[in-house]
């Protein structure tokens, strides 16, 4: 048994060590920590570049080869070892190769030896070059970054392309909605215009026809409109229109529709009214124009004819009934309804 622990068997085994941990890293290294004797394989010196054997043997050679930016992080952990305040060291850094550029390694040994008093006599420990995977790693995240990069650039563009889209399409909502709306309204009165008054009438007149429902059609002239022009002038005509307008818009069914038939004239569909009706609605919006001082300045009075569907009929005709009914009020001192 003894003869396990002479000189001889320890060299020897100290030496197939060696080769063992040759084949299994890049480069051994064996520190004397009592002599301060440091030990590096031929591998060491070819993973470097240096040539075999032409550094001293000691720590500092080490030290000398670790990259300036991973010193203090190597040397941390290194103590932290041999304090025992870590159980195992292992760590990676780069190292300068002969020609000056660096080599990743990963480094990790362990005491092998230590004194009575505890203090670290012998450590051995192996290097192992990871540049490759490093490299790969580094360019692989770099790449992750790139992408990643790419894809808030393309998720910038696309929400500014969607947020403009989005915009021009409220824009061209807006535009069809205001094109449908001059489309079909007066711009002076905001009452409907004449072409979409007709095309409703007809509607109206065969629901009318389909459903046998009465249906009645009120004509408004303002009186003496040219005297009030030449009196307050065109433009507070145009104010007083538009006041007109609103003031039949505000006392008609939402189911009626005004329109303006021409200068100074209305025309309202009564749907499901009754001549004797429509004729109460024209006499009261009648009273209520004449009562109203027209944005504080001045008075009008409208002329009313009024006239209902009875069977045969045709818009053209409904209208003439109309018109003749407004001809009678104007004939008849003006500021009246009549009705057909
Ligand atoms: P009557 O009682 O017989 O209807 O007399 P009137 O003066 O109202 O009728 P007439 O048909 O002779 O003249 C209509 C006037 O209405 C003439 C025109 O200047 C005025 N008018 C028509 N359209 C507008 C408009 O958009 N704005 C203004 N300010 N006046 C208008
Ligand atoms: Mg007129
Ligand atoms: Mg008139």
């Amino acid at each position: 048994m003894s003869s396990r622990y002479n000189h001889a068997s320890l060299e020897e085994a100290d030496a197939t060590l060696g080769y063992i941990l040759d084949i299994v890293s890049d480069g051994v290294w064996d520190w004397n920590a009592t002599t301060g004797h440091v030990q590096r394989s031929p591998g060491w010196y070819r993973m470097l570049g240096y040539e075999v054997n032409s550094f001293e043997e000691s720590v500092f050679t080490w030290e000398n080869v670790i990259h300036p930016d991973d010193y203090e992080k190597v040397m941390q952990h290194f103590e932290a070892y041999i304090r025992g305040d870590i159980n195992e060291y292992r760590i990676q850094y780069r190292c300068r190769k002969a020609d000056g550029s660096y080599l990743w390694i990963e480094d990790s040994g362990k005491i092998v030896a230590r004194s009575a008093d505890g203090n670290v006599e012998r450590m051995i420990g192996a290097h192992t070059d990871i540049n490759e995977e490093k490299n790969a790693q580094k360019k692989l995240r770099r790449q992750n970054q790139l992408l990643q990069n790419d894809n808030s650039t393309l998720e910038s563009l696309i929400n500014q392309r969607a947020g403009e889209l989005i915009k021009l399409n409220h824009k061209l909502k807006s535009q069809v909605e205001e094109a449908q709306y001059n489309a079909s309204h007066d711009v002076l009165t905001g009452a409907f215009n004449r072409r979409c008054f007709e095309e409703r009438f007809h509607q109206e007149l065969d629901r009318v026809k389909r459903y046998a429902h009465p249906l009645s059609v009120i004509l408004v002239d303002v009186d003496d409109f040219k005297v009030f022009n030449d009196n307050y002038g065109h433009k507070m005509g145009d104010e007083v229109l538009r006041c007109v307008a609103n003031l039949l818009k505000q006392h008609l069914r939402d189911s009626d529709l005004l329109a303006r038939w021409g200068g100074e004239e209305f025309i309202a569909i009564l749907p499901n009214t009754k001549l004797e009706q429509a004729a109460e609605k024209a006499e009261q919006l009648r009273q209520i124009i004449a009562n109203t001082h027209f944005l504080d300045k001045a008075n009008i009075t409208c002329s009313f004819g009024v006239t209902a569907y009875t069977q045969g009929d045709t818009s053209d005709s409904i209208f003439s009934r109309a018109d003749k009914a407004l001809y009678k009020a104007k004939s008849l001192n003006r500021n009246n309804i009549q009705t057909i």
